[in-house]
């Protein structure tokens, strides 16, 4: 069995151990990643700390080198495809577009047009704010979009000019190895190092002393960890953590004409994305309608192998989350729910769970109060849209949520009241590298994409060239 190296100083690095990958499918190791060693995590960070003078100096070279890496990845995407969906489960077809998807985001970063910020130019002085790249960052990733998410760290953290030592989740490290070769066909050695292992690696990056910037994406559990941790030295952390994303179905709204677009909110990558639809409220007047069209589609999207250019719906990635995911759904029958469609694990090996879609369940239950980050549902009416948006925000996540109606400007002032990061209309999971994402209250702290998402990875540094001596600004000139 083939054991994947790291990327440590521009080359792929076999380490002395390795661990397992498991294929969520058969429950059989799908490859060996290397076990980073302490040693060699003190040279990823080393070399990165090296490379960071040249590499920041050169605005110019950052772009061509992330356009180059653009389209190695993109041209990369059918060989690493397949290596995604062996380590993740997920469809063939959706891996390939993730490493497409990821090559955009770095393709972004490389074109964006950084327009000067200049404050005041006139006979008292000239005054700029300039945004310096930090150093080395520490980009910590979770397994459900291994790749992509990646990339949501790498586009901006570099082109800001910061290098970056990067890992992935001990559940999916391979297909990221695999794009850090590719890149580092494109990257000067060290810009982009990406190293291998379980958590303690991750903690251990954490608390290292070259990172002076921690970007995190994983479990609110694990967020504060690490916000616990990278205070110790006052790192900066940006954190993308998870989500309990209501959608709102307002009264009047055709369910056979959202049906398919909330499912897919809901279901895609079986349940498995931080801003997925995962609670529903549905005015009582339509929600059995909307209910049944959505175990229409649970009973009907085909679940099976990734490999399998047939199947729509992967399975749950690892042993641990399937368990909670199982034991959610267990205990919410147990409680009272009703499974409309699915209920329990599917009849054969693999990390397996029918897609579930569950009524008479609501909040106290914790597959309503908690992320469960599967393939269920839970479908709730309300009576008035005051209580709708009470019970969608009484949650201590904040990440995305969407209102559904036929009525959008209705929809958006209702939106508009959601404690969240994304507020949606008529449409969920709509991420695009120019828009920025981010959660508040035990979502995250920070966004990524967009402008926003480089500008975390960067210190204010105001330059300010006094012309006349500067007067204080008291407020009684006039
Ligand atoms: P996780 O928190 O268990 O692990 C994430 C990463 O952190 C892994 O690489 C892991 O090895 C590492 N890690 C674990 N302990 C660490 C520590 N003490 N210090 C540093 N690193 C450590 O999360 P997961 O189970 O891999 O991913 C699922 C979670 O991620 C869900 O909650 C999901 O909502 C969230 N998520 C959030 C976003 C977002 O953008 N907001 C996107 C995708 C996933």
């Amino acid at each position: 069995m083939e054991t994947y190296g790291m990327i440590l100083n521009g080359e792929v690095r076999v380490a002395a151990n390795a661990f397992d990958v498991l294929n969520p499918v058969t429950e059989e190791v799908a490859g060996r990643a290397s076990a980073c060693s302490v040693a060699q995590l003190e040279e990823a960070m080393t070399s990165s700390a090296q490379a960071f003078r040249a590499w920041s100096a050169d605005e110019g070279a950052r772009r061509e080198a992330l356009r180059t890496g653009a389209t190695l990845l993109a041209q990369a995407a059918e060989k690493i495809g397949p290596v995604l969906t062996m380590e993740q489960g997920k469809p063939i077809a959706q891996a390939i577009e993730e490493v497409y998807a990821a090559a955009a985001w770095i393709g972004y970063y490389a074109e964006l047009e950084r327009p000067r910020q200049l404050v005041r130019d006139d006979a008292t002085g000239h005054i700029e704010v300039f945004r310096r790249p930090m150093g080395v960052v520490a980009a910590i990733t979770p397994w459900n979009f291994p790749v992509g998410l990646a990339t949501w760290k790498i586009g901006p953290a570099l082109r800001a000019g910061n290098t970056m030592v990067l890992k992935p989740s001990p559940f999916t490290p391979l297909a990221t190895v695999l794009m850090g070769e590719v890149l580092a066909e494109a990257l000067p050695p060290g810009v982009l190092n990406v190293v291998t292992g379980d958590d303690v690696l991750g903690a251990s990056m954490v608390s290292h002393p070259v990172p002076r910037k921690v970007s995190f994406t994983g479990s609110v559990q694990t967020g504060k960890r690490v916000a616990q941790a990278a205070a110790l030295d006052l790192k900066r952390v940006t954190l993308e953590l998870g989500g309990n994303d209501a959608a709102i179905v307002l009264e009047g709204t055709a369910p056979d004409q959202i049906a398919e677009a909330i499912f897919g909110g809901a279901f895609a990558n079986a349940g498995q994305i931080c801003s997925a639809i995962k609670r529903i409220y549905a005015h009582r007047s339509i929600v059995d309608d909307l209910t049944d069209e959505l175990a229409d589609r649970a009973r009907s999207i085909v679940v099976g192998d990734g490999m399998d250019p047939a199947t729509q719906m992967g399975p749950i990635n690892n042993a641990p989350q399937y368990e909670r995911v199982r034991l959610l759904v267990a205990r919410a029958l147990k409680n009272g729910a009703v499974a409309v469609a699915g209920g329990g694990p599917l009849d054969r090996p693999g990390y397996f769970m029918a897609p579930t879609i569950l009524r008479n369940v609501q909040e106290g239950d914790p597959v309503v109060d908690e992320e469960q980050f599967g393939p269920v549902l839970p479908v709730m009416a309300f009576d008035d849209v005051d209580e709708a948006v009470r019970r969608a925000n009484g949650t201590t996540f904040g990440l995305s949520g969407s209102v559904w109606s036929n009525d959008p400007d209705h929809a958006a002032e209702i939106a508009a009241r959601l404690s969240c990061g994304t507020a949606w209309v008529n449409t969920h999971l709509a991420l695009a590298p120019d828009l920025p994402f981010g959660g508040v209250k035990w979502s995250g702290i920070g966004v990524e994409n967009g402008p926003w998402g480089l500008e975390e990875f960067t210190d204010i540094q105001l330059l300010h060239v006094a012309r006349q001596s500067a007067a204080v600004v008291t407020g009684r000139e006039a």
